[in-house]
């Protein structure tokens, strides 16, 4: 039986790149690995390229979407799933993923995400992690690699550090534009992100520790000793025995979380 094509103008504004691929969306169901029982939250279903083998495995999925003209095209598609398919018309910036926590099941958060809001939309859900057990997003491959990058490498900035504080990153693999309908100009690449139930490195203040992270980046070519002047002088980094010459991009996760560490401690000696 020959499927009826959807008819849907693909909108920029909402980064709607809709995935046609079959060998690529069954790869990625396949790294995904849902299992019937698991509670699934897919960000931007479209027009349910994943959401369709999503659904088949797991049997149930709560999906977030913005575009409100894609919806009753979802309803109608995926109609035979009733209550078990719960479409929640609002955007993920401002979604509560909390409130999807109706039981002890933690959320599976999967996602071909639109890639002018990925970065916000990531720091978004790092401050969920505490309710999700791995997220698995389609992301510009250069974005995936900013989220693994290490001290010392050139994708090494604020994304990578706070997803590495909360989460073990992999990147699994890229998939080229013609994936994609239309095709994004950039190649992209499937990531798997998954909080740590224990944090390995914890910061005293999580918030000290986004801003040391955002103010030492805030001009990359320069120095600690430079970008940090506001929150720490050179001296005491020092006695942290960390190099104020050296760029931020040099300095793993716990040397920043050491800086964020003794200006939360200063701060509250001096309350
Ligand atoms: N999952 C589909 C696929 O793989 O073919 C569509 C992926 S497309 C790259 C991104 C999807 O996210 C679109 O359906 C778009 O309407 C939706 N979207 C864009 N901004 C959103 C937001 N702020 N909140 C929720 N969904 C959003």
């Amino acid at each position: 039986m020959s499927k009826k094509p959807i008819m849907h103008k693909a909108r920029k504004r909402f980064g709607q790149n809709f995935l046609h691929d079959a060998g690529i969306i069954r790869r990625i169901v396949r790294a995904i690995n849902p299992k019937p029982g698991q509670h699934l939250v897919e960000i931007g279903p479209g027009l349910g390229a994943l959401t369709e083998e999503l659904l088949q495995e797991a049997g149930a999925l709560d999906a977030i979407e913005l575009d409100r003209d894609l919806i009753p095209v979802l309803r109608t598609k995926f109609f035979r799933y009733e209550d078990s398919f719960q479409i929640h018309e609002a955007d993920a910036l401002k979604f509560d993923f909390a409130s999807l926590r109706t039981d002890d099941r933690p959320l599976r958060v999967v996602g071909n995400l639109p890639y002018n809001i990925s970065t916000p939309l990531i720091f978004h859900l790092l401050s969920f992690s505490g309710q999700i057990s791995d997220m698995h997003f389609m992301l510009q491959n250069e974005v995936v690699d900013r989220l693994a990058a290490q001290p010392g490498e050139d994708h090494y900035g604020r994304l990578g550090i706070m997803a590495q504080y909360y989460c073990r990153v992999e990147k699994l693999f890229k998939v080229p534009p013609g994936a994609f309908q239309p095709a994004p100009k950039v190649d992209s690449a499937i990531v798997r992100l998954t909080p740590y139930d224990q944090l390995p490195l914890v910061a005293r203040d999580v918030h000290k520790l986004q801003e040391v992270v955002r103010t030492a980046f805030s001009q990359r070519r320069k120095t600690l000793r430079n970008n940090l002047k506001p929150l720490i002088d050179a001296s005491t980094l020092e006695t942290l025995g960390i190099d104020p010459q050296l760029r931020p991009e040099r300095l793993p996760l716990e040397d920043f979380i050491r800086i964020s560490d003794a200006i939360s401690e200063q701060q509250q000696e001096e309350h």
